[in-house]
């Protein structure tokens, strides 16, 4: 139990003239001001565990704090289960999910409490906001809903905290001037009403001076007509003090007093950041292992719980956004328009891993079993070729046929007429052409070239 906290505690409400009540083992403090209530987020009447007055506690700490006049800060986590169902979200199509991992890592947004003082003369008054930011941008903000815990200062971050304070500063600016604008309309009719007064009051004055100079000549002219020469002089020197000199002295009094009076109704506004809050959740990190016959594929996948949303999966061929994944066995993950079967192999093949149509058969074939001819240069399924007895490449059945003589396969382009008039292959042709020679030399050694 920590004897200093518990007395810093105690003594801080009770000069707020708190009801406060220590026994063994709670601290009860009742008739909390509003004031306090809403800094230190505590009920009008609260017990506390003593066991609980630690220096990790919230209550010290913001009450310490507040005695050294800075800003409180809090750490709250909100707390997440990963939903069970989540693979009932994803739909598949030609796939399955053989795994599902999760990791996670941490979404951030905060919370500035802004106490604002609005004072003149009269009237003093004090408005407390909450600014709710996330990723430097204003958002609504509303704890009640969600299941909150005392945050961990390993697990946060406070990176984001200056972009998002200048934020709230802006928008804070936002709402004080329609409550200033408010606030203004409703002085500026009183000064003008005290100020109309005022003016009343030294009109008044000046027109009583106006009358009385009208006297003061009504009587020196009485005066001169019975010739009391002292009378008339002094009658005169109360008349010297000239109207205009009157009323320039009164005006100049009555701005003096208008000026006062302005002063006076003067708004003074003042901001005190009371409170930050850095609220944390966390982002699942959603690892599925797809599986198609055997062909496996990881796919990543972000659940944000806050919002309820996995993250949006595109279709690697045509970018479009996926309700339905299909997986390539080429490893991409598309949309069904993209997702074609390779009429040769019988596997599904995205767009980006289709070789072309078959210029023979009109097969439309994967990137596997699709070959291209060298001597035409056009595409063709791995069926549609011929392997050539005279070189060993494959060639499209367009650029190879049977020789006459051998009846091997073999390349038009290498074909050569013989004596007989037929085109046949290289071999045969050398071959025919030892025989000729044979002939003219030995005729009795005649072989039959064997082909
Ligand atoms: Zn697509
Ligand atoms: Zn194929
Ligand atoms: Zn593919
Ligand atoms: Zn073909
Ligand atoms: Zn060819
Ligand atoms: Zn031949």
């Amino acid at each position: 139990m920590d004897n200093q906290n518990i007395a810093l505690v105690e003594n801080f409400f009770k000069s707020f003239k708190c009801d406060v009540n220590l026994n063994e083992k709670e601290l009860s403090i009742k008739n909390i001001p509003e004031k306090m209530q809403i800094l230190f987020r505590i009920d009008k009447d609260v017990n506390f565990n003593l066991e609980d007055l630690t220096d990790s506690s919230g209550l010290v700490i913001k009450i310490k704090d507040y005695l050294k006049n800075k800003a409180t800060k809090t750490l709250l986590k909100i707390d997440f289960e990963f939903p069970k169902n989540i693979q009932d979200r994803i739909h598949l199509r030609n796939c399955s999910i053989s795994k599902v991992e999760k990791k996670h890592e941490n979404n951030y947004f905060s919370r500035f409490s802004f106490l604002t003082t609005f004072k003149n003369m009269n009237h003093v008054e004090q408005v407390l906001n909450d600014i709710f930011v996330h990723e430097g941008k204003i958002v609504k903000g509303d704890l009640n809903d969600y299941n909150l815990s005392e945050g961990n200062i390993k697990e946060a971050s406070s990176e984001h905290l200056e972009k998002d304070y200048n934020a709230a500063k802006e928008k804070l600016k936002e709402i004080l001037s329609e409550k200033i604008k408010e606030i203004s309309v409703v002085l500026e009719s009183k000064i003008n009403s005290e100020a109309e007064r005022v003016k009343n009051h030294y009109n008044q004055l000046i027109s009583e001076i106006r009358l009385n100079k009208d006297r003061i000549k009504d009587r020196i002219a009485e005066a001169e007509k019975v010739r009391d020469t002292v009378k008339v002089n002094k009658l005169k020197e109360m008349a010297s003090m000239s109207l205009e000199n009157a009323s320039k002295k009164i005006e100049e009094e009555m701005n003096s007093v208008l000026e006062n009076e302005r002063k006076k109704d003067s708004l003074d506004v003042e901001n005190k950041l009371i409170n930050t809050t850095i609220i944390y959740y966390p982002i699942f990190n959603v690892v599925l292992e797809l599986n198609e016959a055997g062909f496996v594929k990881k796919l990543e996948m972000k659940y944000n719980p806050l919002k309820d949303e996995l993250s949006n999966v595109t279709c690697e061929s045509c970018s479009s956004s996926l309700d339905q994944i299909n997986l390539c066995r080429g490893g991409h993950i598309c949309c069904s328009s993209c997702l074609h079967l390779c009429a040769e192999c019988g596997k599904r093949f995205c767009r980006n891993c289709f070789a072309g149509v078959c210029t023979c058969c009109t097969k439309i074939v994967c990137k596997s079993c699709a070959r291209t001819c060298v001597d035409c240069g056009k595409l063709f399924c791995k069926n549609c070729m011929r392997k050539s007895s005279v070189t060993g490449f494959e060639k499209c059945q367009n650029c190879v046929t049977y020789c006459p003589s051998c009846s091997d396969i073999v390349e038009k382009k290498g074909l050569v007429r013989d004596s007989l008039g037929r085109m046949v292959c290289r071999k045969c042709f050398s071959s025919q052409k030892k025989i000729t020679f044979t002939e003219s030399y030995n005729p009795n050694s005649f072989k039959l070239h064997k082909g």
